[in-house]
């Protein structure tokens, strides 16, 4: 009996790294799994196979989740294919770094639009449909800088900033509605995104970590069971960090 039996999970940005591990995790504790991504490649392909291992339901979506009518539509389609949505995770994210005085308008645009309002999007798609059904876990992919802002990093850090105050507020509004919404704030994380910082850099950012190692998306992942799953039945509105004690 797997803790999310008879579920169905929705994740944005899911075709690899932090997304992969969740959709694969979910999968593995019984969820159908419907995922999005900015295009439907051979890595989209891989991922759905992967999750389709455990025997679960799964579908792959190209959908942009910045895009608010696009946002509406997909979510339509997975409530036909799959009748219903327990399960939101807002994990599609991008990072286009720089100091302030040197950030062109293009880059704040770029990074509060994908990280940020792409949360909004699904979250104003979905919460109808989960009002109803009188339940549903929303879990937004922040960050630690988004708790503690980092040099280099105004437009990334403004956008887990928000997401944790978006959280926050659905948890209060949506509450009564039995709607729960929490934030994971991961720290240093072994995936795409972290590879392509200068080797200098990561190995800087390791030593500040007490835990001495980088995380792996299946660190994240397990936070993730955990919120979507009645473990936390009585957790909403909550920032959990999952980064080996940096920032803490
Ligand atoms: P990643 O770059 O490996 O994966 C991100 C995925 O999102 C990719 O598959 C990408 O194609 C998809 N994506 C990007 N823009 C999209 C859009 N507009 N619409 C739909 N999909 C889109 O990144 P990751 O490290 O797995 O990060 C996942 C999330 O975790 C992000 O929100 C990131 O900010 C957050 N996070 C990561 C770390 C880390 O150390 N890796 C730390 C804190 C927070």
């Amino acid at each position: 009996m797997g803790l999310l039996n008879g579920k169905v999970a929705l994740i944005t940005g899911a075709a690899r790294g932090i997304g992969k591990a969740i959709a694969l995790k979910y999968a593995s504790e019984g969820a159908d799994i419907a995922f999005t991504d900015i295009e439907i490649n051979d890595t989209v392909k891989e991922t759905l196979e992967a999750i389709r291992a455990f025997g679960v339901k799964a579908e792959a979506y190209a959908s942009d989740a910045s895009d608010f009518e696009a946002a509406h539509t997909v979510v339509s389609e997975i409530q036909a294919e799959f009748g219903r949505i327990d399960i939101l995770v807002n994990n599609a994210g991008i990072t286009k770094d720089g100091l302030m005085m040197r950030m062109s308008e293009q880059q704040w645009d770029a990074v509060l639009t994908v990280n940020l309002k792409s949360a909004f999007n699904y979250i104003h798609a979905c919460t109808p449909i989960m009002a109803k059904q009188r339940g549903g876990s929303i879990i937004n992919m922040s960050s630690v800088v988004g708790v503690s802002g980092n040099a280099g990093q105004c437009n990334y850090s403004a956008s887990k900033a928000g997401l944790i105050g978006l959280a926050k507020s659905i948890a209060k509004e949506m509450g009564p509605r039995g709607i729960r919404a929490n934030c994971i704030a991961p720290g240093f994380i072994i995936t795409d995104m972290t590879m392509s910082l200068p080797e200098k850099v990561r190995e800087e950012w390791a030593k500040t970590i007490p835990l001495r190692r980088g995380g792996t998306p299946e660190d994240v992942a397990n936070v993730a069971l955990f919120l979507a799953s009645d473990l936390s039945s009585y957790v909403s509105g909550q920032v959990i960090h999952c980064c080996g004690a940096m920032n803490c």
